[in-house]
């Protein structure tokens, strides 16, 4: 006992080691600096989570009403994978998407996509396997490969190319360690959407190396201008993929947690992976229950976030007005976003002296009480984007872009 670090005469006990190399910066120090500050009663404009339910988007009333009378039956576990009822009504949404040979035993329910992000990372890497994910990223694939031992490879989306992976950059990273490729598409937080031709190479890149391809599709339903959203897996009948969706921001109740992760494609290669995924998935019992209940009702019935994306709607109007006002502002690019409730700006590093994208986003935050969140927090590897939620409503996006660009004018470093 003696050779244990002591605090105050106590053994001390730190965080595990495997967490030195954790980030999830969405809600890190920065974060913290503003409930601080909220806790001294200062108010906080937070553009920072993707979070709609608190800024008015209602779920469809039906949806509640299934989940009131659903209650009574949801008292016990659900099989580990999902209600039948659920995943039936997954499957079809697989169908829709044109998404192969997707059986009822493919599918897997969680609490939100990241339960089933971490568990599929958890299932499938050993030490030193190398995952090739995208910059910039949802931080939590990143988070979730280096928690379960993996390493994450990032490949370079291209802002000059519509923030596209780019291709040349993916299979330059490719090593005889590499086990998958993630993609977010729709992406979070550059609100791409690829193209057919874009997956078509993704898919030709996976073929040569036999890559496992994740595709986190969570933001699907939330695509403006007219494009259309392919789900990659329809393109790859021949390889391992796994299609993750839910309802969090396509019916805007993030708080109920359900999330599926979809199988597809060529299985007989992963059977091993799919034992390791069930066998995690058992010992969690099973995922919320009553929000599985809800899946089938909101899978077939209104899709309210198709009038929020369409002109006039709250999501569409809002993202061009926080793009118009960003394209206002000196120093400062943008590439509209085609998709979910994100924009990234760049910021000129050199007018504005910024070295630190943290220390920007403190000051931003002491000057203005706007918090946004800072690009390395989507593991981009230069200071000089962030990333704003345009969910508020545009009286608010209005202030927060007449503050920002007031900040901006006179800010140097
Ligand atoms: N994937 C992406 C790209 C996200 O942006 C988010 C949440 O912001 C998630 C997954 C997690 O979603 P869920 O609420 O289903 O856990």
């Amino acid at each position: 006992i003696d050779q244990r670090s002591t605090v105050m005469g106590m053994r001390e006990f730190k965080k595990s080691s495997k967490l030195d190399n954790v980030l999830y910066d969405v809600r890190g120090p920065v974060a913290d600096e503003a409930a601080r500050m909220e806790g001294n009663g200062q108010h906080i404009l937070k553009l920072n989570i993707g979070n709609p339910a608190p800024f008015g988007f209602r779920t469809p009333f039906e949806v509640v009403q299934d989940m009131r009378q659903q209650l009574p039956e949801c008292e016990g576990y659900s099989d580990s994978r999902g209600l039948f009822s659920a995943r039936k009504a997954i499957m079809q949404y697989a169908q829709i998407k044109h998404i192969p040979n997707v059986g009822m035993d493919d599918i897997y329910t969680g609490n939100g996509v990241s339960e089933l992000i971490n568990l599929s990372m958890q299932a499938l890497l050993d030490s030193g396997d190398e995952v090739l994910i995208p910059s910039p990223d949802y931080p939590l694939w990143t988070a979730c490969v280096t928690l379960s031992g993996g390493t994450p490879v990032h490949y370079i989306c291209d802002e000059e190319a519509e923030w596209y992976p780019d291709i040349a950059d993916i299979e330059s990273k490719v090593t005889p360690r590499t086990k998958a490729i993630v993609i977010i598409n729709p992406n979070n937080p550059t609100g791409a959407v690829y193209p057919r031709e874009v997956l078509q190479e993704i898919v030709e890149v996976a073929r040569r190396h036999q890559l496992i391809i994740f595709s986190d599709e969570i933001y699907d339903r939330l695509c403006m201008d007219g494009v259309e959203h392919v789900s990659i897996a329809e393109l790859a009948p021949d390889l391992p993929c796994v299609t993750f969706s839910g309802l969090s921001k396509s019916h805007m109740i993030a708080g109920y947690r359900i999330g599926w992760m979809i199988f597809s494609g060529e299985k007989k290669c992963i059977e091993g992976f799919m034992l390791g995924v069930n066998m995690l998935s058992n010992m969690r019992l099973c995922s919320n229950v009553p929000a599985q209940s809800i899946v089938q009702t909101a899978l077939g019935g209104h899709q309210s976030v198709k009038d929020y994306v369409v002109p006039g709607g709250r999501v569409y109007e809002q993202r061009n007005f926080v793009y118009e006002a960003l394209c206002n502002m000196e120093g400062v690019s943008v590439v509209k976003p085609k998709a979910a409730f994100y924009i990234f700006p760049k910021l000129d590093v050199k007018k504005f002296g910024i070295t630190d994208d943290e220390q920007f986003a403190l000051d931003l935050l002491h000057q203005k009480k706007i918090l946004i969140t800072r690009g390395g927090g989507f593991n981009w590897h230069k200071p000089d984007h962030f990333r704003i939620v345009y969910l508020p409503r545009i009286e608010v996006l209005s202030q927060a872009m007449e503050e920002l660009g007031d900040f901006l004018e006179h800010y140097h470093r």
